[in-house]
């Protein structure tokens, strides 16, 4: 009865754990959710004034169908001081989050058959997408280079149908942060054979011990024709409810998004566009200042919690706001009834047993990994990350 694409995805499973989560809490249990891939912070008093202030302007029309000219002028503008390179309005989209920008990036790239590298873990949506597209995932292994994609492995992983390489950097889940040999070695491939770059950088702010996020485009300016930047103001300014996100492309693309959203969802709501207009103009960085010092503040009482863990090996948390968990370990003698157990079992006996509720790997291709998100309240984040230890350290 339903088309056969709806058999190519589920539900996200980063939203499934959110709603096992709430189901839990909603039945009377005490919950600490460390599932959410959003900063429990306060809104910005620039985008609430934004929004206010169109309120009482009276806006209430459809804008162009990729944004206002003045905030796509306002992202040229911040683009080129991330890139150091000039940017017009026309390489500008504006989108209802990062995911709408990637949504409309699969479906105007790629054709049935395309095969597009995807790094694992990888972020859920990324695979999912682009089956929606027609096209193929094909996922290469990190962990045993600390999560960083090697060349070689990229590499070897280019056919003649390959149309695409997605770079997550700062990454979700694992945190990772891409180095500048690798975004050089990335782009070099794209290059030589003639592939995109879908390059989301929704977590760039969020680098710690003296790390740095590196835009592609900036570290080798050839690739820019051949680069989709992916970016969302939902991290950024954490203001995932609000849906504004945008693409940074060739003309080109720019133009076949905005020929698809105008027959999509037409343009994003536009008190949240003004808003983040008002905030792009008149912010003067404090806070995101304010955001990013209570992240590395929240980070560092988690890693020293995660410390205590006997037998569980964590990724650094290089960027971005979540700790990754490698079970391998743990599990590899647990059984459950005989079938050897994984992450999802771990995510279940965590949320019955200590009442923590973290996201599985499996949601990101690896069923032996766990996300935690630390942008949960600072005072919940640091019970929920002891009980987990005290919970994993007696085995699972
Ligand atoms: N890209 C990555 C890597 C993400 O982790 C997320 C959200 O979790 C998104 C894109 C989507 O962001 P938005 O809420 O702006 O659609």
């Amino acid at each position: 009865m339903l088309a056969h694409r709806t058999s190519l995805f589920k539900s996200s499973g980063t939203a499934a754990a959110r709603a096992a989560a709430k189901a839990a809490a909603d039945a009377g249990k005490e919950i600490i959710d460390l599932t959410a891939g959003e900063i429990w912070a306060d809104l910005a008093p620039t985008i609430r004034d934004g929004a206010i202030k169109a309120i009482e302007r009276g806006v209430n029309r459809y804008t162009d169908t990729v944004g206002l000219a003045e905030l796509r002028e306002a992202i040229a503008i911040k683009v080129a001081s991330e890139t150091g390179q000039s940017w017009s309005l026309e390489e500008i989209a504006v989108t209802a989050g990062a995911k709408q920008a990637l949504f409309n990036t699969a479906l105007v790239l790629f054709d049935p058959g395309d095969e597009v590298i995807i790094p694992a873990p990888y972020w859920t949506t990324f695979p999912a997408q682009v089956l929606v597209a027609g096209g193929m995932p094909i996922h290469i292994e990190t962990r045993q280079n600390g999560y960083l994609p090697r060349i070689e492995d990229i590499r070897n992983a280019i056919t003649s149908r390959t149309r695409a390489i997605v770079v997550n950097t700062p990454g979700n889940p694992t945190g990772v942060v891409y180095d500048e040999a690798t975004l050089i070695g990335i782009a070099g491939l794209a290059i030589e054979h003639d592939l995109w770059v879908i390059f989301d950088e929704c977590y760039g702010p969020f680098t710690y011990d003296g790390r740095a996020h590196h835009p592609i485009v900036s570290l080798v300016p050839e690739v820019r024709s051949k680069t989709v930047i992916i970016n969302a103001f939902s991290k950024s300014l954490a203001l995932t409810g609000w849906r504004i996100g945008y693409l940074a492309a060739p003309k080109e693309v720019i133009s076949a998004v905005k020929a698809l959203q105008s027959h999509s969802t037409s343009n994003p709501n536009v008190i949240a566009q003004y808003a983040v207009l008002h905030h792009l103009q008149t912010g003067d960085g404090s806070y995101e200042a304010e955001l990013k010092s209570r992240l590395i503040a929240s980070r560092e009482a988690g890693l020293e919690i995660l410390g205590d863990l006997k037998s569980v090996p964590f990724a650094t948390a290089m960027g971005g706001f979540y700790f990754y968990l490698d079970l391998h370990e743990v599990l590899a003698a647990a059984t459950n009834g005989g079938s050897p157990r994984t992450a999802d079992d771990v995510v279940t006996a965590l949320l019955s047993s200590a009442g923590v509720a973290a996201v599985s790997g499996s949601a990101f291709g690896d069923p032996f990994g766990m996300r935690l998100s630390y942008g949960a309240d600072r005072d919940k984040l640091e019970l929920g990350l002891r009980e987990l230890v005290v919970t994993l350290n007696k085995g699972i």
